[in-house]
């Protein structure tokens, strides 16, 4: 599981910039804010998008062998870079080559409107990985006319582009109603409920089959009893093939092969020089999985990966993430490629060390707690690269594994992401966006002096104690059985429950890491505002909410908004025409925390479809459309990026000979040069339709 940044509210760092400077459609990067002499960490702005930087600090004290691991995990990251896209959607590859050759060789007038609104989209198309809005999941329509298309095959170098034999007219026409027709694959992922969303979703990971026919197809491979079960269908297309139903597999030899075979190449140099036995074997297990595509493989990696604590360099590679598919079974291929940050994890592992009194004192029924938490291995890691799933759009925490039985029975690893919330809290510095939305002084300042600390806390606390937490009934299956579509929106609910429960509660100053419970207070100002309205700047009129973060956020915050309307826990306020919430009982509020929290756990442990569905659907879906309107408005007036992003360092070895002496880190790459640099470097798919 991953969590994200809050982006609109004002806590957890990062929110608002007011980027500056800039405006938005300047395409040169314009170097605006340094945290070090060398490193500027505000980037590009472009659309909806900040564009940041992250800087490495440590990399240089680890030892040549630790580098050269890097270098080479780094390597193996990287070269599953196509499989995200061709994962989103089928076009992508070809849609990529098409703009990385334009943005290399069209020789008409660079300056004139119509290319620099094709620059935005381009932008935006890496951004995204592909054709849809990397968190809508909308389709992405170009601001170009669509006529000018013409011109920009027509003026640029045809034959290296993947035109499939096609002549420019042909290549044209069949290239603009994918650009331009919002009908067609109009959305990403859909969670829409009564319809087929394995139809109505454009991913490329099913194709020809319905979701009956795919809920049938897994139903069959469950064996009955059996709890360890593996992730069914993790690491694989769904097709049909002569009325059959079957999978293609990502594996070397299988779908995605060429990109496989070329992971595990840097995967197998990385074993030479692995830092321990644990992490060799880790290595190996990951390469075994990639080789056989075998989910019992899968399962022992994950296994072997939690139990590696004491390495310094980490990596989470693989096909991980599952919100890319509407039937939560589909892994995203991502890597995060980490170095453990050794000062700040001592924060986030005095809450891990305090894990079962957390289990004890919850809210939830006694029934659904664990008698013993196990293995909670919170840290806080230093980024070193991101790919796939994972970039440029990043979470600020991960989870992992997300098998329940290998969470259960071995545990799991909890990350918060240091160096990223770092450039978050420096890109933020003065954001105008809470004046605009506080409701009183009083609030506006809390949130200002512990806003970030607050957000910090609450990611911890998700990651480290929120997953970790309950457990499920026996013989209830997983989640993703039961809860199908709701699954991830309520896990995510329960998580956050658990960090909003906690963080008003005087333990947390007892443990040392919270000064005092006016941070909590910030939380419960910054979640609520979030959660009832200023997130409801990322989506467009007459849309509802369709990502499972947000939908968790609205859930939660609508849920206590709604019940503790007769004691006016929260009240709604209209000012000078301008919508204010105001906590009125901050206790009350986190009884009500409590009483969500419990509910939801029940939900997840006895597998009640029924009644998670109604929860989501009665409270995390629907929106405010006047609501949304006058948000979008007092947003407008404040020029904030609703999203951001990271240009990641470039790891670069000092070689002599064959051997590797030393590995440098480079910062300060631009956005589309390092697109185009990467599309050189680590394309390893064939483009094929
Ligand atoms: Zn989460």
């Amino acid at each position: 599981m991953r969590i994200l940044l809050v982006i609109l509210t004002a806590t957890a760092g990062v929110l608002a910039l007011t980027s500056c400077k800039q405006t938005p459609k300047q395409e040169n990067t314009t170097p605006i804010a340094k945290t070090t002499p060398e490193v500027e960490i505000v980037a590009d702005r472009f659309a909806d998008i900040q564009m940041l930087r992250y800087t490495i600090p440590g990399f240089e004290e680890l030892s040549l062998q630790q580098k050269q691991l890097a270098y080479y995990l780094y390597m193996a990251g990287m070269s599953g870079r196509d499989i995200f896209y061709d994962q989103k959607n089928r076009y992508n590859l070809q849609i990529r080559k098409t703009i990385e050759t334009i943005l290399e060789t069209y020789q008409g007038d660079k300056n004139e409107d119509n290319y620099k609104k094709f620059v935005v989209y381009a932008k935006r198309f890496f951004f995204s990985n592909g054709i849809h809005h990397h968190y809508s999941t909308d389709k992405m329509i170009p601001e170009f006319d669509p006529a000018f298309l013409d011109t920009l095959i027509s003026k640029s170098d045809f034959n290296k582009m993947p035109n499939e034999g096609k002549n420019i007219e042909e290549y044209i026409a069949f290239l603009k109603p994918i650009l331009f027709d919002p009908k067609i694959d109009a959305k990403g992922v859909s969670l829409a409920a009564d319809a087929d969303n394995v139809k109505a979703s454009s991913s490329n990971l099913y194709e020809g089959v319905t979701q009956k026919e795919v809920e049938q197809f897994y139903k069959s491979k469950i064996q009955p009893g059996v709890k360890e079960q593996p992730s069914w269908g993790l690491n694989s297309k769904v097709v049909k093939i002569n009325g059959k139903v079957e999978e293609q597999v990502w594996k070397s030899g299988g779908m995605y092969g060429a990109a496989i075979d070329k992971i595990i190449y840097w995967l197998e140099k990385a074993v030479t020089v692995a830092e321990n036995d644990a992490q060799k074997a880790t290595l190996e297990a990951l390469v075994k999985f990639y080789k056989t595509g075998n989910l019992k493989d899968y399962d022992d990696y994950c296994v072997l990966w939690v139990k590696d604590t004491a390495s310094r360099i980490d990596i989470a590679n693989g096909f991980i993430e599952v919100y890319l598919d509407p039937m939560h079974k589909k892994g995203a291929y991502e890597s995060v490629l980490s170095l453990k940050d050794l000062e700040a994890t001592k924060r986030i592992a005095a809450i891990g060390k305090e894990a079962q009194w957390f289990e004890d004192h919850s809210p939830i029924l006694p029934e659904h707690k664990k008698k013993s938490v196990k293995g909670i291995s919170a840290k806080v890691i230093t980024v070193i690269n991101e790919c796939g799933d994972a970039a440029p759009s990043t979470p600020i925490g991960i989870n992992l594994p997300n098998q329940e039985w290998i969470r259960e029975k071995v545990g799991s690893k909890s990350v918060s992401l240091g160096n990223i919330v770092a450039s978050y809290n420096y890109a933020r510095a003065k954001s105008p966006m809470i004046d605009e939305f506080g409701e009183n002084p009083q609030v506006i300042e809390r949130v200002k002096k512990y806003g970030a600390l607050a957000g910090d806390l609450h990611t911890d606390m998700h990651e480290v104690i929120g997953h970790a937490s309950g457990k499920i009934n026996d013989g209830v299956a997983n989640t993703d059985v039961t809860l199908k579509n709701y699954a991830s929106t309520l896990e995510e609910a329960r998580a956050d429950l658990v960090g909003l429960y906690y963080i008003t509660d005087k333990k947390l100053i007892d443990i040392g890491v919270m000064p005092t419970i006016e941070v909590g207070k910030a939380e419960y100002d910054s979640y609520i505002l979030n959660g009832l309205m200023t997130q409801l700047n990322r989506i467009n009129p007459g849309d509802n909410l369709e990502e499972s973060h947000m939908r968790n956020r609205q859930l939660v915050a609508s849920w206590v908004y709604e019940k503790g309307k007769e004691a006016n826990v929260i009240e709604r306020i209209t000012r000078n025409g301008k919508t204010y919430f105001k906590i009125n009982d901050y206790d009350k509020l986190r009884t009500l925390f409590g009483e969500l929290l419990k509910e939801i756990q029940r939900i997840k442990s006895e597998g009640d479809y029924t009644s998670g569905k109604s929860l989501v659907e009665n409270f995390g879906v629907k929106v405010d459309q006047d609501l949304l309107k006058e948000v979008h408005e007092r947003y407008k007036a404040l020029n904030i990026a609703p999203y951001m992003g990271f240009i990641q360092p470039k790891l670069v070895p000092v070689m002599q000979g064959d051997s590797i002496t030393d590995v440098k880190v480079e910062y300060n790459n631009d956005f589309i040069p390092q697109m185009l640099e990467y599309g050189k470097e680590f394309s390893f798919l064939p483009i094929k339709n």
